[in-house]
Order: structure tokens, then C-alpha cells, then sequence
């Protein structure tokens, strides 16, 4: 058994700035990764896998309307939603994800489901949603991911007539400005509400690491566009070998980095630490081409970072029979 079994859960990352949050607010959001992270570290504590751990800390947080992914979803350009999400098992290397889903309520669910019943690992659209009839999940209808939060995010996303990350406004890819070095302005569209991506990373007590990530990608996005986090290497990766990574922030430079898989690969190939490795792309890498956000992740030993580049993540961790601790800035 190893002692060593740990949780670690991101809620997205951003210009969260301590001045522009209520003490409610702020209260909301611990309570909100703690109750997350004490239900995962349970799975953990009862001997369950690192991948039954993240699918049940993703897909509370995908219900949490705090967060961006599932009910509390972002808007697209044309006022619904598409839902993307990843889950990879490292100690067998299977992974499974779904992209562009509109009704299936918790979309995490379904990517287990390919990773577990397909012979293939990404499925896109309707084609993801008729395999996750065939699984028997839970069907919503697309109201259900409406938010009035998000709704009024969406509204001002709209007026600046270009895409957002969902917490912090920053511009994006579908922007041509971004294809240039020039830093991404750091402009809320609203102080106030400062929403995320979701994921979790674990290793279990038999020494296994899983990630998983969930989003409903960037307000205002393009019909169609997807993101880093159903990718298996840019948005989520895990290997035993190395680590478990769950990762936050400018999807397309995320992509572009493979940033997650880069973690591991630094990992194996230069034979860095866990943190050396995560610092390097976050804090290095990502921002030579404006990459903005962070990512958590977790090694075979146990060890855990949680590096983000922007002011703010909303992240915590839980290790077995400790509080759960939870941290929003800096
Ligand atoms: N990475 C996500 C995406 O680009 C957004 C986020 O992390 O908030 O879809």
C-alpha cells in the first residue's frame, strides 16, 4: 500500500485578484475544492483507483456551477455550449475523451466510458453523444448548462467581439493578434466572476496516477473550436512512469506546447523532479508564445505541484487522513 496517495484539483486559472472577490465569493470557492477534494480523497482512502478518484472530483466539479465545465458552462459565439473532456489512466496508458458534446450532462462520464467500452480515444460531437447513449448516460437538455453568470459573461465577450478565456477575458487564438509575442492584456471582462476549466490528478494507494479535465472551453469561442483539454498530451496525461498532469489556461498555445505530455517528457528524458519539469513549461515555455494559465500535477512518490503563471488558480489537494488544503492566489 502506498501511504503517499494524493488528490490534486484545479477550477481553472486567471486574473483573479483578491481585490475584485468577495469574502463570500471567496468562501464559496474553498468550500466548493474542499468538498470536492474530501469526496476524492475518500476514493482513495477506501482503497479505490487514482481513476475512479479524478472522475469523481471532475465530475463534481463539472455539476458546480462555479466552475466552467458542465452545469456553468461558457457560452460559444453562437450561444450554446460545447463540452470537452479527457481522462487517462497511467498505469495501463488508456485514455478516452470527448469534444463538442451539448447534451450529455456530464461529459467527463462519457470520456471514461471511451477510455473503458472504445477501441478508440476521442469522439467528436454527435457521434460522442450517440456512443454515450449507448453507455446509458445521463442526458440533459442543453438549458441546463446555462448559468446567468455566464450568460452576462458571454454577453460582454460579445460586445468586445472576440473570444475569452472564461476567467479573465484574456483574447485568444481565433484572434490574430495572439499569433504574435506581444503579452496577452490582462483586462477582466468582469472583476467579479472569475470562472475555470476543471481537472484533478491522483496516485492511489497501489502506486497508480490518473488525470482528468474538463471544460466548456473559452466564452465566445467559435462553433466547432476545440481546445487543449480533450487532447490526451496537451490537456491531460498520465503515466506511472512519470506523472499525472491536468492542465488550465490559452488552449490553443497549451496545444501548441503539448504541454502536459511535456511535463512527463521532460520527466523521462531529462531526468528532472515533478517540479522542475512543471515550472519549466509553466513558467518558461508556455509564456514565450503568451501562454497563459497553469496546470496541477502529481508524481508516483507522491509529490505535487501546482504552478500557474497568472494571477490566480483555483486549485487544492488532499492527501490521505490530512485536511484538504485549497488556495486561489499567488
Ligand atoms: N484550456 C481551456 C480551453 O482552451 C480553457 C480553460 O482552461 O479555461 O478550452
Amino acid at each position: 500500500m502506498n501511504s503517499n496517495a494524493v488528490i490534486a484539483i484545479h477550477g481553472g486559472a486567471g486574473t483573479i485578484l483578491r481585490s475584485s472577490m468577495s469574502a463570500s465569493a471567496e468562501a464559496d470557492y474553498h468550500a466548493a475544492l474542499q468538498a470536492v477534494l474530501s469526496a476524492a480523497q475518500r476514493v482513495l482512502a477506501e482503497g479505490g483507483s487514482a481513476l475512479d478518484a479524478v472522475s469523481v472530483a471532475v465530475r463534481l466539479l463539472e455539476d458546480c456551477p462555479l466552475f466552467n465545465a458542465g452545469h456553468g458552462a461558457v457560452y460559444t459565439a453562437a450561444g450554446t455550449h460545447e463540452l470537452d473532456a479527457a481522462i487517462m489512466d497511467g498505469s495501463t496508458l488508456d485514455a478516452g475523451a470527448v469534444c463538442c458534446v451539448t447534451r450529455v450532462r456530464n461529459p467527463i462520464l462519457a470520456a471514461r466510458s471511451v477510455l473503458e467500452k472504445s477501441e478508440h480515444v476521442l469522439f467528436t460531437g454527435e457521434g460522442a453523444e450517440a456512443f454515450a447513449a449507448a453507455q446509458g448516460l445521463e442526458f440533459v437538455d442543453p438549458a441546463y448548462f446555462d448559468t446567468e453568470a455566464r450568460h452576462r459573461q458571454w454577453m460582454l465577450a460579445r460586445g468586445q467581439q472576440r473570444a475569452m478565456l472564461d476567467h479573465d477575458g484574456a483574447t485568444l487564438a481565433s484572434d490574430a493578434s495572439l499569433k504574435s509575442a506581444e503579452p496577452t492584456p490582462h483586462e477582466p471582462i468582469d472583476p467579479n466572476r472569475k470562472f475555470g476549466t476543471v481537472g484533478a490528478v491522483a496516485l492511489d494507494i497501489h502506486g497508480h496516477l490518473a488525470a482528468a479535465t474538463s471544460t466548456g472551453g473559452v466564452t465566445n469561442k467559435q462553433v466547432g473550436r476545440v481546445g487543449d483539454t480533450p487532447l490526451i498530451g496537451a490537456g491531460c496525461y498520465a503515466d506511472d512512469a512519470t506523472c499525472a498532469v491536468s492542465t488550465t489556461g490559452s488552449g490553443e498555445m497549451f496545444m501548441r506546447m503539448v504541454a502536459a505530455y511535456d511535463v512527463a517528457a521532460q520527466m523521462a528524458y531529462r531526468q528532472v523532479s515533478l517540479q522542475e519539469a512543471a515550472h519549466d513549461v509553466v513558467m518558461n515555455r508556455l509564456p514565450k508564445i503568451n501562454g497563459r494559465g497553469g496546470l496541477i500535477a502529481v508524481d508516483a512518490h507522491g509529490n505535487v505541484t501546482l504552478p500557474f503563471n497568472t494571477e490566480g488558480m483555483y486549485r487544492g489537494f488532499a492527501r490521505l487522513s490530512e485536511a484538504p488544503e485549497t488556495a486561489i492566489y499567488r
